[in-house]
């Protein structure tokens, strides 16, 4: 029997705890407060920032868009992004991307304070992910992987775990989180050879890949997890992820979907994320704790 894992149903799982820790807040006089950059008008950046500022807005927390034109020169784009990040009132910043390529990213990462990265993309956050410090804030799909897991039940301890996909947004993070639970990874990418051999015998496959039905039936193992955070769209314009779905769902136990997955629960990450930000810059006092 397949469980189709359900990405509404852990993002409303997860809602719930948010709601309570944001009312728990404001009881305390704290207003969490989010900062969305976006530099450019791609119609993708659009659509997941409005849909993290619902997102966000639905939970209680306070939200501020900060747009820049495609071609705000870096210097006054670095400039202005400097005083977002000191702004106090500011708990946490959501950079949109990819931002242009006159924009030097590691110097956006350089500016960015640690504890305002809800999307943990600044090396510090990273470093801290290796370590298990308990005060880092994670990428958030990778997070957004492990909630799911998480929510099924899914023992990663000792298992084998292929990942397909190395990228520092998702694959690697997403290893070193497997790493933490005691899996046993495999991190493929695309010079891999024989991803068949490096999947075919893993209890859990994630692939982050982003190509059309790259983990077909051959890849998978009867009973094994199979976990697609993959966006892509295919021949006839139709959004899918990286997995022939129709082709293995019924050799695994569990299966992420597309869309209805990974996808659903990234913005609710983003939102506990801001609230783990919120709790460091203070003293502690809503006492969270990394999932
Ligand atoms: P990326 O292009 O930065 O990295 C892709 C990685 O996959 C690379 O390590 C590459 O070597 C590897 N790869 C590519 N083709 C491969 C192949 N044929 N065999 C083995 N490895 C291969 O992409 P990314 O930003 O890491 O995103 C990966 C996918 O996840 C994309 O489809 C993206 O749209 C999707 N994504 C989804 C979410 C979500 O919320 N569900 C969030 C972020 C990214």
């Amino acid at each position: 029997m397949t469980t189709i894992m359900d990405g509404k149903k852990v993002a409303a799982h997860l809602s719930e705890e948010i709601k309570e820790v944001v009312e728990k807040s404001h009881s305390l006089g704290i207003t969490p407060k989010v900062a969305l950059v976006r530099v450019g008008d791609l119609s993708d950046s659009i659509s997941y920032e409005n849909a993290a500022v619902k997102r966000f807005e639905k939970l209680g927390i306070e939200t501020e868009r900060f747009s820049f034109p495609e071609d705000v020169s870096a210097r006054a784009f670095l400039s202005r992004f400097r005083e977002i990040n000191e702004d106090y009132s500011i708990n946490g910043i959501l950079l949109l991307q990819p931002i242009p390529k006159h924009i030097d990213m590691k110097r956006v990462v350089e500016i960015m304070n640690p504890i305002k990265d809800i999307d943990g993309m600044t090396p510090d956050n990273m470093g801290k992910l290796i370590v298990k410090e308990k005060n880092r804030l994670e990428p958030c799909t990778p997070a957004a992987v492990m909630e799911m897991l998480k929510f099924y039940d899914i023992d990663l301890k000792g298992k084998n775990v292929t990942v397909v996909g190395a990228s520092a947004v998702v694959g690697k993070p997403l290893s070193l989180l497997l790493m933490n639970q005691e899996a046993t990874v495999t991190t493929c990418n695309l010079y891999t050879d024989d991803l068949v051999a490096k999947c075919k015998d893993a209890d859990v496959i994630i692939s982050a890949a982003g190509a059309v039905n790259l983990i077909d039936e051959p890849h998978v193992k009867e009973g094994a997890v199979v976990v697609d955070v993959g966006i892509n769209f295919n021949e006839e314009g139709k959004l899918v992820g990286d997995v022939n779905y129709e082709a293995v769902k019924d050799k695994t136990s569990y299966i992420t979907p597309v869309p209805g997955g990974i996808g659903a629960i990234t913005t609710t990450v983003l939102a506990y994320h801001l609230m783990l930000a919120t709790d460091y810059q203070k003293e502690p006092v809503l006492f969270l704790e990394n999932h």
